[in-house]
């Protein structure tokens, strides 16, 4: 694809070849469908789009500087789309079915995977939904999982620079016993307004707070949050965050690099103590943060005094990347590299 201008992609939706589809229909999943249309046709009562029967992930393939292409840790992905599965009665997607259909979405379209060195990479959409119709409120008996790509660039236009967020108090994502640990489509919608808000203020996004006590952090936004006071990496326990893939790694790593690592409650105070504060997840790997408000407490907390990102933030972000894009040794088996 010579007309893409890799370096300078947006982390937005752009038009590939084809997309993969299996229907689940009468308690059984039909074999993969290649489609080149980028629409679905779906009936008008289709509970994922009455009742929210949809969830989704998002995985990436790295184009190697050895020419191979490398996926991480799509197994990771499968078992959560799973978990969300379970959690809104939808009917799972068998591990087998998620890799062949990513793999194959993958592959038929290897002409937009971004080239080694652009720091752009094939973002991989999974998604599943309620497709069989309802009109009393009841989960759906048909459901279709499919996968689309799209080539992306970073998340966050300042890439690996310092973003500012801002403190959400009016409103929450999640409930403590909702469905915050599943990636649903529902949890974004109960965050686009405070988004919005943020962003036209300049933040690059928000920062949740526990919905009961409005005391500890939940997360940033689509990210997950951590923190790093001396050596030790911080991130919050709660039952209302997504378990991101990236954190979890980047838990491993820090371990691996002799790092103390705490999952645990973490309260708003403690920023004060941090020195380096970051979110994490797919789309950008780390976005460090360099100013977090509270404009109603009329609080704030500032990081990066010199304008970069810190020195540990900087090196976890390095290493899970050269896994990644398999510069470095892929010692923890994270990666699997697609034959084509
Ligand atoms: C997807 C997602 C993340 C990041 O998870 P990764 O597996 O690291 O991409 C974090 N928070 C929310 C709310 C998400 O939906």
């Amino acid at each position: 694809m010579d007309h893409i201008d890799w370096a300078n992609l947006p982390f937005g939706y752009q038009k590939t070849n084809y997309n993969v589809r299996s229907y689940y229909r009468e308690g059984e999943w039909g074999k993969i469908e290649v489609s080149d249309s980028e629409f679905v046709s779906i009936h008008m009562a289709a509970t994922g789009l009455h009742y929210g029967q949809q969830a989704f992930e998002g995985l990436k393939a790295y184009m190697g500087k050895d020419g191979k292409v490398r996926l991480f840790r799509w197994d990771e992905n499968a078992k959560r789309m799973q978990d969300s599965a379970n959690g809104i009665m939808m009917a799972v997607p068998p591990m087998e079915l998620f890799k062949e259909a990513v793999l194959k979405a993958v592959r038929m379209n290897a002409e937009f995977i971004p080239p080694h060195g652009t720091g752009a990479a094939l973002y991989i959409r999974p998604l599943l939904f309620g497709s069989g119709p309802r009109v009393g409120v009841k989960p759906a008996d048909e459901f279709l999982f499919m996968v689309f790509v799209t080539p992306v660039g970073a998340y966050f236009k300042e890439g690996f620079n310092p973003v500012s967020i801002m403190v959400s108090r009016d409103y929450d994502r999640a409930a403590p016993k909702g469905t915050g640990r599943y990636k649903v489509g529902g949890n974004y919608a109960a965050s686009l307004t405070i988004g919005e808000i943020a962003h036209k203020e300049g933040y690059a996004s928000v920062l949740f707070l526990d919905a009961r006590e409005k005391k500890y952090i939940d997360e940033a936004g689509p990210a997950n949050f951590f923190a790093i006071k001396g050596n030790t990496y911080i991130t919050p326990l709660s039952e209302s965050i997504l378990p991101s893939i990236t954190n979890k790694s980047l838990m491993v790593l820090a371990e691996d690099m002799g790092m103390k690592v705490e999952r645990r409650k973490v309260a708003l105070e403690e920023l004060s103590e941090f020195d380096e504060v970051g979110a994490c997840g797919t789309a950008a790997v780390i976005s460090p943060i360099r100013r977090i408000a509270d404009p109603e407490m009329g609080t704030e907390w500032n990081y990066c005094l010199d304008g970069k990102a810190g020195a540990k933030s900087t090196q976890l972000y390095q290493r899970l990347l050269d896994i990644q894009y398999g510069d470095a040794e892929d010692k923890f088996g994270w990666t699997t590299v697609v034959d084509f």
